[in-house]
């Protein structure tokens, strides 16, 4: 969902970080896990992320900021508030990365935080609230699922048991990973309140490009909900069976299959229908198949839309059925809509205008920390245009100038909510 693109006012009062430094940063940090075809394969807990967070550390320790790392192995960065009891405002994002991952999914957002402390360390800046910079671990869920395990339990989503017991491909726990790469932090994981948190991203989709838009400020995060339609039939003969004899499925999916488009593209641009996955048994050249499955993702920035989606989809399945093919539709997973703390968004909204870079709303499709976090913390998020919209892939690439413009606006949306006495 996105609305017109406004273009903000001059840069008044505005404060910018060192986008070279961050650059540099950025371009520092893939060398950690780099891969041959330009890109980051840091899964999480492995050496690559140990390395990775050690280099972190070393930056903040010559800020000055406090470590601490929860049981979880979340990091935290600490700036000190003027009012070092109130609760902070939190920079957070991940290092770890997909096995083909790109340079700036995550540790994007964890460096435009660092570089945020530089920042206001060298022009001498203190805030009302303590400035916190999160790492939060395995957001990928590339090695361990689910993904966004550090944010989840931190929110109270997952167990920390349960968490600290997800094992990856190897039989190697959480808990053991940890241990290992010594991250197993001795601070409770959550329970503590944040003033507000902010995650800059990379968008990881085409909108912002094809917009010429520099910032997206986004304003919530898309529900998904996942469907398995199966049609079941009978197996003949593609040859002596009239086709009136037949109880074929594929007629019956060919019908289904357009009509789950037809759902998604009558509401608007901020519907998505998505048929990945589509089989057939027993998948012979010369056999009418006796089944046919399709997976179906549906995704709407709103739970009232979904809920017609779904009831659409349901009507269509029952009315399917007949003519000797049985349907069956069974929801297999959701997700819920996230809306954003209003304030958050405004304070992005306004950093973005004030600094006059070129901006739209928008709702995130994937997913990220901030989607727990927004569950026990007032939260926003801000997008950054890549190149192509492409990410999950060694290829992604974003622009110096727009990594900086993205950074600019997280300096004084966090000023603006760590109530900086200017
Ligand atoms: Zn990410």
């Amino acid at each position: 969902m996105k609305t017109e693109a406004k273009t903000g006012g001059p840069a008044g009062g505005a404060l910018r970080v060192n986008g070279e430094r961050l650059w540099e940063s950025l371009m520092e940090m893939a060398r950690i896990g780099a891969t041959g075809r330009g890109g980051v394969c840091r899964l999480a807990l492995t050496e690559e992320d140990r390395g990775a967070r050690e280099q972190f550390r070393a930056w903040c320790a010559q800020e000055h900021c406090e470590i601490s790392i929860d049981r979880i192995g979340n990091l935290f960065a600490r700036r000190r508030g003027r009012d070092s009891a109130g609760p902070p405002v939190v920079l957070g994002s991940h290092l770890d990365s997909q096995p083909t991952g790109g340079k700036f999914d995550g540790a994007y957002g964890v460096l435009a935080g660092l570089e945020v402390v530089r920042r206001l360390n060298e022009l001498d800046i203190a805030t009302q609230a303590p400035l916190e910079v999160a790492v939060w671990t395995n957001e990928e869920g590339a090695r361990f699922a689910p993904a966004m395990l550090g944010s989840g339990t931190f929110a109270g989503v997952f167990d920390l048991d349960e968490a600290l017991g997800r094992a990856d491909a190897e039989g190697t726990s959480v808990r053991a990973a940890l241990d290992r790469i010594g991250y197993a932090g001795p601070a409770e994981v959550g329970g503590r309140p944040f003033g507000a948190h902010l995650e800059l991203h990379i968008e990881q989709g085409p909108v912002l490009e094809q917009e010429s838009a520099t910032i997206g400020v986004v304003t919530g995060v898309q529900g998904i909900r996942w469907y398995d339609l199966e049609l079941e039939g009978a197996e003949a003969h593609a040859g002596p069976t009239p086709m009136h004899l037949r109880r074929d499925p594929v007629p019956i999916a060919a019908k289904a299959l357009k009509a789950v488009f037809e759902i998604a593209t009558g509401r608007g641009p901020a519907a998505r229908a998505t048929v990945g996955q589509i089989s057939s048994e027993p998948s012979s050249r010369n056999t009418v198949p006796r089944r046919v499955r399709a997976s179906v993702d549906f995704r709407h920035p709103e739970a009232t839309v979904l809920d017609a989606m779904e009831t659409e989809l349901r009507s269509l399945s029952w009315n399917l059925g007949g003519g000797g093919v049985r349907a069956e539709l069974s929801r297999i997973w959701a997700s819920d809509p996230v809306s954003f703390d209003p304030r958050c968004v405004a304070a992005v909204r306004e950093a973005a205008d004030r600094l006059g870079h070129r901006h739209l709303d928008l709702v995130s499709g994937a997913g990220h920390d901030s989607v727990y976090l927004s569950r026990v913390a007032p939260t926003a998020m801000i997008f950054v245009p890549c190149e192509g919209g492409i990410s999950h892939n060694e290829a992604e690439n974003a622009r110096r100038e727009d990594l900086a413009a993205g950074a600019d606006v997280l300096l004084n949306a966090a000023l603006d909510l760590a109530e900086v006495e200017r």
